[in-house]
């Protein structure tokens, strides 16, 4: 029997027309998901559990495993948190509830969201749609799959250097890094608070806006939470004329840009020109000369604190030993994989008596620096425009054993994170038959402005979502 509905091409816009004109109804299109992923996921893995019953609301929708929900086991990617039941929602997994949409699974990510390429999850990697021996990226790796390969009309994914920004691009999807302390983390398994943000993933940027208008806003259980200043805008289709667009004339001279990352990327920008925008040059000098030690810095040291709570005590695993000290150590070494120790280890060290300030406290002068370079790159513009990612996805286990070339994987993604600013990524066109993204950052609660030149952007540039291997 063919299924109801062909999910691959399916947009969350789509799906609500159907479901609302009665076309198909919330159990037949939540079946239509579960009979993709039954179909695609055993070669991809993007999920790390499904929800087999749609709850007599409409629209699916996948989260990244970092997301409590309540009553869905939520491991963070890690087994020190194997078998933790959440007994409550996260405010986004709430809110999503309550407009309506139903989970339909948790999605693979590196563990505790750290990672380019999702093969650090302790439950085995997640595999790119557009070719299976490539990484999806990562950390929202199973997100970003899901989405590609029509598994998921849209999900959440959270962001702390690039972990929506970077999957989407890799996998030929619309990302968006919200504004810091616009989207509530209440609920979301820490990694670094003063850098995580939750944030949607979907096949166009009107899904992304939609999603967005659902999850952002004040909450009150997350303190660094505001009200939105103004509503979201789903983009309409019009030109964009007298949009001002800065490039950094940094990226001349980044060499880890591929060719035919910078190709794609000049394209869109000519794209840009033609729908009226006014191009310009800005500089963002410190952001890629300081900003990856800045956040391997900062965002461990966060780290090794908010991970101190996995103790074997409250949550998930626990190895037992004669002493409660010793349960504790055995517990942390069973349960923690290599990069959440890495981590533990550079952040505990960065934060260690003697070092703090020639490390930690550097860094955040340089964070400082990097908000001032964005603020004063971003005044003359609306928008500062960059590829996403310097190279497209690269074969599993290329990087695997070296940290370093895996950090450089968000070069360009993590500055402006270091600086709370938005971002949004959208697939651009192809380098070797791969997707490619194009980052588009704005000044903070600038979504509206990027959703709009996102929108026109994105019908110009006509890019297939569907991985070629797929149609
Ligand atoms: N890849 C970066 C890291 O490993 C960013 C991860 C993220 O945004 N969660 O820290």
């Amino acid at each position: 029997m063919a299924p109801v509905v062909d999910t691959l091409r399916l947009t969350a816009e789509d799906a609500i027309g159907l479901v609302q004109r009665g076309d198909v109804s919330a159990g037949e299109l939540h079946a239509a998901y579960l009979e993709a992923i039954e179909e695609r996921d055993g070669e991809l893995h993007a999920y790390l559990r499904t929800v087999e019953e749609a709850d007599g609301a409409s629209i699916p929708i996948a989260l990244k495993d970092v997301i409590s929900t309540r009553g869905v086991e939520t491991t963070a990617g890690s087994r020190i948190l194997e078998g933790y039941v959440p007994v409550f929602d996260a405010t986004v997994a709430a809110r999503c509830r309550a407009a309506g949409l139903t989970l339909l699974g948790k999605t693979n990510t590196d563990e505790f969201a750290m990672g380019s390429s999702t093969e650090n999850s302790a439950w085995g990697p997640s595999r790119n749609p557009w070719d299976p021996a490539l990484v999806p990226g990562g950390s929202g790796g199973g997100t970003a799959a899901a989405v590609s390969a029509g598994l998921a009309p849209w999900g959440l994914g959270s962001d702390t250097g690039g972990s929506i920004k970077q999957p989407s691009a890799l996998c030929g999807n619309v990302g968006l890094r919200p504004t810091y302390g616009s989207v509530s983390r209440f609920g979301v398994v820490a990694f670094a608070s003063s850098l995580d943000q939750i944030g949607p993933v979907a096949k166009t940027v009107r899904d992304v806006a939609l999603l967005y208008s659902i999850i952002a806003g004040r909450d009150r259980c997350d303190s660094t939470t505001v009200e939105l200043p103004e509503e979201v805008r789903l983009p309409e289709d019009e030109r964009v004329d007298g949009l001002r667009i800065g490039v950094p004339r940094q990226l001349a001279d980044l060499d880890a840009i591929e060719p035919g990352v910078r190709a794609a990327f000049e394209r869109s920008l000519e794209l840009a020109e033609e729908l009226g925008a006014e191009l310009g040059e800005c500089d963002l000098p410190l952001s890629y000369r300081y900003g990856m030690p800045c956040y391997y810095l900062v965002a461990p040291a966060e780290a090794s604190s908010n991970l101190a709570r996995y103790d074997g005590v409250r949550y998930g695993l626990r190895t037992e030993a004669d002493t409660y000290d010793g349960m504790v150590e055995r517990t942390r070494d069973d349960g923690f994989g290599p990069e959440p120790k890495r981590r533990i280890m550079l952040g505990t060290y960065a934060l260690s008596a003697g070092y703090y300030e020639a490390f930690y406290g550097q860094a955040q002068k340089v964070r400082t620096l990097l908000i001032r370079e964005h603020r004063e790159a971003l005044e003359p513009f609306d928008v500062i425009a960059t590829p996403t990612s310097p190279a497209v996805a690269f074969p599993i286990g290329d990087k695997a054993a070296d940290p370093l070339a895996m950090y450089a994987c968000d070069l360009l993604t993590i500055p402006s994170c270091l600086a709370g600013l938005p971002g949004l990524s959208i697939p651009c066109g192809l380098s070797d038959g791969l997707p490619v993204g194009l980052q588009l950052l704005g000044p903070q609660f600038g979504e509206n402005t990027l959703f709009r030149l996102g929108h026109a952007l994105e019908r110009a540039l006509g890019f297939d979502t569907v991985p070629e291997r797929l149609r």
